[in-house]
């Protein structure tokens, strides 16, 4: 990711391109896995001089402006977020810590395909959220 497309991205979105901006969507881009605002400032924090608050500001920005998802799992502070890469999504949820993983692809594009067949609908969309517990969790049950 350059910094000339993230450019691009935040005009389209109508926002402007600051250099903090660009670190926490690079940030949150280079990330495998959802990340609190606490852990985008950390690891931000070894190359940048910026504080939480600022990191939390621009991440509302984000959400506001369709970038980034939020997951709200139950906890208020363990709101994690994630690039929105507009590509569909499932995650697979731990009920014990609350860990999000992102699935692989989707099981049910199949299914839909079939289910307009039989019922004529034109399908839009879909939810599926897979809740579970984590290895780390099951070790300490
Ligand atoms: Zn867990
Ligand atoms: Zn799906």
């Amino acid at each position: 990711m350059t910094s000339e497309s993230m450019k691009a991205i935040f005009k389209k979105v109508g926002i402007k391109n600051t250099s903090q901006r660009q670190s926490v969507y690079l940030y949150l881009h280079d990330s495998e896995e959802p990340l609190s605002a606490e852990q985008i400032y950390m690891g931000m924090s070894d190359t940048e001089s910026v504080n939480l608050s600022t990191v939390y500001r621009v991440l509302d920005l984000f959400v506001k402006k369709g970038l980034v998802l939020k997951s709200n799992l139950s906890l208020e502070d363990k709101a994690t977020y994630e690039i929105n890469h507009m590509e569909h999504r499932h995650h697979l949820i731990c009920v014990k810590c609350k860990a999000v993983v992102p699935i692989k692809g989707c099981p049910l594009s199949g299914y839909e395909v079939k289910l307009a067949q039989q019922t004529q609908y034109k399908i839009l969309e879909h939810h599926l959220e897979i809740l579970g517990i984590c290895p780390e969790c099951q070790k300490k049950e």
